[in-house]
């Protein structure tokens, strides 16, 4: 029985990448991935924005295998540990100390939606209200409650209605160039006597990764954090995809120079592939009893090692952030060149979370069918799947980015003949 078959045999139908990738992987380096039979695909998806810093990193694969070698403890529940140690340090040393961030670090479980989860929760406990905002198109997870401020309705349907006190309000732009900002939020909520449920927490992603690459304004976010504080409303940032480097600085808010109550991270925290999430807390808002939010794999000891080995080799100094940024210049310019070709075709995302917008609403998925069937793994977000996404590794060359974009760009043109 080929393995193909045991698949189809055994597996669900909710199955999805491999109905557009048929084939079976086998082994990765770097920004590359090979089938069983040794086919190559360079990949612009990163496993969904997971591989960060690219697959099987040497030095990341010599500590997880130093790791192991050595016996170490693998599960562990909450409990202390040396691996939980160094990653703590070096996420101190590295992310919070630098950017002068005081947050308390929660380990809610294994997966983004865990931490959209403990944030919710959280929320909801800390100010003893229970409505909680999210915005239009917005992604964050699919357990019931971060379902319930997923703005995909494809995804909610069947669903029921998880958590019922949650609404949907306009991301920015969503009125194409209307620049009102929050005027309209800040009157309702400002009106005691309209019966508005002043909300718990607001969630929000700076770019909206499944929802169409919309890109949040600096100023915006800006506005969004002074009306959460001018209402004591809590704003949980969701960086589980566009965070850990991916639009160009270690957390994606950090442009519009807000802090967030709560940040969401996983996908790329673990720099491997491995699951690791973690909720970044305020301080005074970790106000849990022990126990009150927990789960069997909280913290899951081979991720805090490739983590810890991550953030030192990659966010030690400043010069990989620029690095990253010199390579989401240049997709960007290759994006813009593709783009002009095709009338209304529109760029759109941020750093290495970018992509094209076409007016035909099915060419971005034939676009990436095409490029598919030439050696390029890359997806398609937005509602429709109007926009075709580049997510590639933050570590991929220049020669590798100007490759694939050369791909894409015989792709755009097959398709549209
Ligand atoms: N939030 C955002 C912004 C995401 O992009 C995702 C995953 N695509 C999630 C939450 C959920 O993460 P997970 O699939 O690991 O549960």
């Amino acid at each position: 029985m080929s393995q193909t078959t045991i698949f189809d045999e055994l597996e669900s139908q909710v199955r999805s990448y491999c109905r557009n990738w048929p084939v079976t992987l086998a082994t990765a380096a770097g920004s590359t991935v090979t089938t069983e039979d040794g086919t190559e695909y360079l990949d612009f998806f990163a496993g969904a924005g997971v591989m960060n810093y690219g697959h099987n990193d040497p030095d990341l694969t010599e500590a997880l295998v130093d790791y192991l070698r050595s016996g170490a403890v693998v599960h562990s529940l909450d409990l202390h540990t040396v691996a939980k140690r160094e990653f703590l340090t070096s996420f101190r040393d590295h992310v919070l100390r630098p950017r002068n961030l005081d947050h308390k670090v929660m380990f809610p479980g294994p997966t983004g939606t865990n931490s959209v989860e403990s944030a919710l929760k959280l929320a909801r406990k800390v100010t003893g209200r229970q409505h909680i905002l999210s915005f239009t198109n917005a992604f964050h997870g699919m357990t019931l409650g971060s379902l319930s401020v997923t703005g995909n309705s494809m995804k909610r349907q069947g669903a029921g209605l998880p958590l019922t006190n949650t609404s949907k309000i306009p991301y920015d732009n969503y009125f194409e160039g209307a620049t009102e900002d929050f005027l309209w939020l800040e009157r309702v909520l400002a009106d005691s006597g309209s019966g508005v449920d002043l909300p718990a927490a607001i969630i929000v992603e700076t770019v909206q990764g499944e929802g169409g690459l919309n890109v949040a304004r600096p100023e915006w976010l800006r506005a969004l954090a002074d009306l959460c504080k001018a209402h004591e409303i809590l704003l949980i940032v969701d960086d589980v995809q566009a965070g850990v480097g991916r639009t160009g600085t270690y957390f994606s808010f950090e442009e519009a120079g807000i802090v967030p109550d709560i940040v969401c991270l996983s996908k790329a925290l673990s720099g491997y592939g491995l699951p690791l999430a973690l909720t970044l807390i305020r301080p005074e808002l970790d106000q849990w009893e022990p126990g009150e939010h927990n789960g069997t794999f909280r913290g899951h000891n081979p991720a805090f090692v490739t983590g810890a080995a991550a953030l030192k080799k990659f966010w030690a100094d400043d010069a990989f952030q620029l690095e990253v940024r010199e390579r989401a210049a240049e997709l960007h310019e290759g994006l813009e060149k593709i783009a002009s070709g095709y009338p209304d075709a529109v760029v759109k995302g941020r750093g290495l979370l970018a992509g094209i917008e076409f007016p035909d609403k099915g060419a971005a998925t034939r676009i990436a069918a095409s490029a598919f069937g030439k050696g390029l793994l890359v997806e398609t977000s937005g509602p429709e799947n109007e926009v075709l996404k580049t997510m590639p590794p933050l570590t991929i060359t220049s020669g590798e980015l100007q490759r694939g974009l050369g791909i894409l760009r015989e792709a755009a043109a097959e398709v549209f003949g």
